[in-house]
This record gives C-alpha cells, structure tokens and sequence, in this order.
C-alpha cells in the first residue's frame, strides 16, 4: 500500500504519517512543534488519498491556513478546504505572514526528506521503495547515468538545485559517511576523480564555478557526492534548507571527507549541523544578507548572468 509522510521542512518535527483514508487532525502541540497560539490545536484535517497522489486539507481552526503560501477560500458551511497534490504544501499563518512551522507534504523522493512515499510497506512496516532510497533505483536507470565505470555512476540529480548537478554513487553499497572507514579511502578518491572529470568536461564550469562534496546529514540513503554548479539558478532550490545545504559548512568538500579517512580511518560529522540549515540566507559570492529566497535569487542574477 502507497503511504504518506507529513515532513517538516526544516526539520522541526519528526515525520507524521498519514495512513491513506484516514483522517488525521493537525496544529498547535508536541507532535507539530507549533506553540503559535494563533494556530489551533486543531487547525486542520488531512486526508490523504496516496494512490491519487492527493492529501486532503480542510481547516477547523478560526484562523486562515494556508498551503504554498496561498489562503484556503471560505466555503459556504464556513470551513475552508482544499485539495493538496502531493508538492510541499505548507501551513502557514497568513495573519502574521509567519510561516507556522508544520509544514510539507510532498511527493515521493523530494530532496528534502519530504514525501508521500508511492513504495510498498511491508507488514513490519518497513517501506521497501521509501523515497529516501530512491538513488538506488535512480543509479540502475540508464536515462539518468551520464558516466559509469566499475566502481561509480553518475546520475543527474533528479531535482537539481543548480544548472549543472550531479551525483558520483559507489555501485558497492554505502549507506552513509559514518559507514566509510579506511578500506574505502581509494574509492572515494576515485568518486572525486569521477567528479573532477565532471567539472572538467562542463563547458562552462569556468565561468560558474563547481563545488564537490557531500551534505552533513543527507536525506538520501546510498552514499553520494554531489558535483554542483554555483549559480543555484534552478527552480528547484525552493527553500532556505536548500540553499543552506549547498553553501554553509552543511556542505563537507569532498577533500575533507578524504583527509577524514586518510588520517582517521573514518568521517566524523560535527555536532549541530542541522543547526546550519536555520542560518540566514547569506549570499555565497559577496556575502550579503538577504531575506527571502526570490529576494536572494534577484540578487544571484547579479553574479551569474545567463
Ligand atoms: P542529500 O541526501 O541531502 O545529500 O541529497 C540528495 C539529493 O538527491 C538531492 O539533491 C535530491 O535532489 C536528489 N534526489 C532525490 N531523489 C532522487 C532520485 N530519485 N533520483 C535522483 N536524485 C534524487
Ligand atoms: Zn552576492
């Protein structure tokens, strides 16, 4: 059976799950994190409908909810509802234009550990197909590898945050950084020898500048390293996880996580990484500050012209 995760967008909540069908009620109080006493304790249902792809949104609080920052419409019975495809709706006081921090509802395999998961669960609940394993069913697909030899693929990034993005994935199976110790210390060379490679062969990696590296706490399971351009100009990068992810120390360079394992025989990752993603959104060619993402996108068009 398809199922669906509610994922907080930065992080604020564990996943809530909504089983398909069933009603689930929603807002202020442990599960969501929300203390705004503008959002009720009961602020919405959520009803989702996971082999159509849908969930359900209808507001039982008094104060507007909104979805992707768009207000629900008043009905005639008073309640206002709405129907969610499963792309990151986010529930949001429009009072205060503050984001309330339940958030999320997406569709399978988002970058951001958001998902309605279209995978099999089986009766232990274990999700075989869950999104985040979806870079092991991306690797094996001959449309998105764009170089593979016998210790490495290259698939593009399904959602690319930039105008070039790859990801460099061992075929030997990896889940993560902590899962490395010194035997693999050649083969992550070699995925940044692949990447180099990547760079090189890109015509216009001079002018936008690449980084390679890996994220501190990756959504995504199967060890990857991602090769991505600079201009972050992609409509994909949606969010200020996103953009902290590629240009705070969120990011590790790949030459660190090398050095790692050469010194140590193993990658440590420092404590409070997630806290990275919360900074302000911090150009990452001049340094300045701005405040929203369309914002700082404008200013992004002053470094990186088409
Ligand atoms: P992270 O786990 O945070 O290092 O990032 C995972 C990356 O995988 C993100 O850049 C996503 O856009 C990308 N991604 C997510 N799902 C898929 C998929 N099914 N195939 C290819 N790339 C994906
Ligand atoms: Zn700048």
């Amino acid at each position: 059976m398809p199922t669906c995760w509610l994922v907080s967008d930065e992080g604020n909540h564990k996943p809530i799950h909504l089983p398909h069908l069933q009603t689930v009620v929603l807002g202020r109080g442990p599960e969501t994190t929300i203390k705004d006493k503008k959002c009720s304790r009961q602020q919405v249902q959520l009803t989702a409908e996971c082999n159509k792809g849908y969930v359900k949104v209808k507001q039982l609080g008094s104060n507007p909810t909104s979805v992707d920052s768009v207000v629900f419409k008043e009905d005639p019975t008073g309640n206002s509802s709405g129907t969610k495809r499963p792309r990151e709706p986010a529930l949001e006081d429009s009072k205060s234009q503050k984001a309330v921090q339940m958030k999320k509802v997406a569709k399978q395999s988002e970058e951001d550990s958001v998902s309605v998961s279209q995978g099999e669960t089986t009766k232990n609940n274990v999700s075989v197909g869950h999104w985040s394993q979806g870079l092991k069913t991306s690797m094996q697909d001959p449309k998105m590898q764009v170089y593979k030899d016998d210790k490495v693929v290259v698939i593009k990034d399904k959602y690319p945050k930039a105008r070039y993005h790859w990801l460099v994935l061992p075929w030997q199976s990896i889940p993560n950084l902590k899962a490395l110790s010194g035997e693999h210390y050649d083969l992550v060379k070699h995925m940044q020898l692949v990447a180099d490679r990547m760079v090189q062969q890109c015509p216009d990696s001079d002018s936008l500048g690449f980084r390679t590296g890996y994220h501190a706490i990756p959504s995504m399971s199967h060890v990857h390293l991602h090769v991505i351009s600079q201009d972050f100009d992609s409509p994909c990068l949606k969010n200020k996880k996103h953009w902290n992810s590629f240009t705070t120390d969120y990011f590790i360079d790949s030459h660190e996580i090398i050095q790692m394992l050469e010194a140590n025989g193993k990658v440590t990752v420092k404590e409070g990484a997630s806290e990275l993603l919360k900074l302000p959104l911090c150009c990452h060619v001049c340094r300045k500050e701005l405040q929203t993402i369309p914002a700082l996108k404008e200013h992004l068009k002053f470094h990186f012209s088409k």
